[in-house]
């Protein structure tokens, strides 16, 4: 019995030690796992700051594009503003520039060259002795040239005096100023002119000096409305073109400015209508050609008749003709316009 006693002693003993050291290497794994997470952890919020850096790098980064987007925006407006020409200008810069004095032109009567003409003045007039302020001598396709100066009484003064000694040669004239037009769109009724004017004047809060509806007419684009032209005094059109919209009846209807540009729908060529075009056949506003209309058109490229025209005419190397003739970038319609607002009374 004693035997057994101690043999189950040291059994138990070998049991505990065998135990305690199961124990041991237990805590050790278990030690060495905890360890293992805490590096895993730290890693992963290393690897969390270091993502959050980058991000706020790429932040950082995205708003200074953005800026520098904005900035290389802001230089795109500032040059296609300086290259858009007339047709963008409101008609506050065309005050600006003189508009409202119209040029003296001479026309020749014996058909020559612009040039001749334009020697023949300089050789005659000297605007010195006079003491007329020039804004500038522009010759005219036909062989005519326009003079064009600050105000109406030196204009006027130069008129005198280039009648004086050159009126048996030249036909000297000084073009009508016309009032600014604007284009009303949106009747729902095809209304006389006289309608027109009566409801123009009762239904808005505007003071007219001068109000002319010279014409309403169907809509190309939506045959179930009318469009129509009023011709106003300077401060009429300052406050309408300021509303944008007009009351006329049962409408509240837009109103836009015109350029009072005269364009013919045959040949896109200017001053003349479509029914009094020497032009025989119908030439495409797109590419130019001469046997189709622009809806027509099935080239996939285009070209502006009027530009190539004055490229060859006038041998510009720099005109660029590849647009459409209707067109606002189109120099030749930019130059129209601008002599236009130089007519109007503003
Ligand atoms: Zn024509
Ligand atoms: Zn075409
Ligand atoms: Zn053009």
């Amino acid at each position: 019995m004693k035997t057994n006693e101690r043999e189950i002693k040291s059994l138990i003993e070998a049991v505990e030690a065998k135990y305690s050291e199961r124990v041991q290497s237990l805590v050790a794994a278990q030690q060495s796992f905890e360890k293992k997470v805490e590096e895993a952890e730290k890693k992963v919020s290393d690897f969390t700051r270091a993502i959050k850096e980058n991000s706020d790098n790429v932040c950082r980064e995205l708003d200074s594009n953005k800026k520098e987007n904005k900035k290389v925006c802001e230089e795109v407006k500032g040059i296609m503003s300086k290259h858009s020409g007339v047709v963008s200008e409101t008609y506050a810069d065309k005050l600006k520039r003189g508009a409202g004095c119209a040029p003296v032109i001479l026309k020749p009567k014996k058909s020559q060259q612009s040039n001749i003409t334009r020697n023949e003045v300089k050789e005659c007039i000297n605007p010195a002795n006079l003491k007329v302020k020039v804004n500038g001598m522009f010759n005219r396709q036909d062989g005519a040239v326009e003079i064009k100066c600050v105000n109406n009484s030196d204009r006027d003064i130069l008129a005198d005096e280039i009648k004086n000694k050159l009126s048996q040669k030249y036909d000297v004239e000084i073009p009508g100023l016309r009032y600014p037009k604007i284009l009303i769109s949106g009747l729902s009724a095809n209304l006389e002119c006289d309608k027109v004017e009566k409801a123009i004047r009762k239904q808005n809060d505007v003071l007219f000096e001068h109000l002319k509806c010279t014409k309403v007419f169907k809509s190309q684009k939506n045959p179930r409305v009318f469009n129509a032209f009023i011709e106003v005094d300077g401060v009429a059109f300052k406050s309408i073109i300021k509303e944008q919209r007009i009351n006329i009846e049962w409408d509240r209807c837009m109103a836009y400015e015109s350029d009072g540009v005269l364009r013919c729908y045959k040949c896109w060529g200017f001053n003349h209508k479509a029914a009094m075009c020497k032009e025989q056949h119908q030439i495409c506003a797109k590419c130019g050609e001469n046997d189709h209309s622009y809806r027509e058109c099935q080239n996939n490229f285009v070209k502006c008749r009027n530009c190539s025209i004055a490229k060859a005419r006038l041998n510009l190397a720099d005109i660029d003709e590849k647009h459409d003739a209707r067109d606002s970038c189109c120099r030749v319609l930019q130059r129209k316009v601008k002599l236009q607002a130089e007519r109007t009374l503003y």
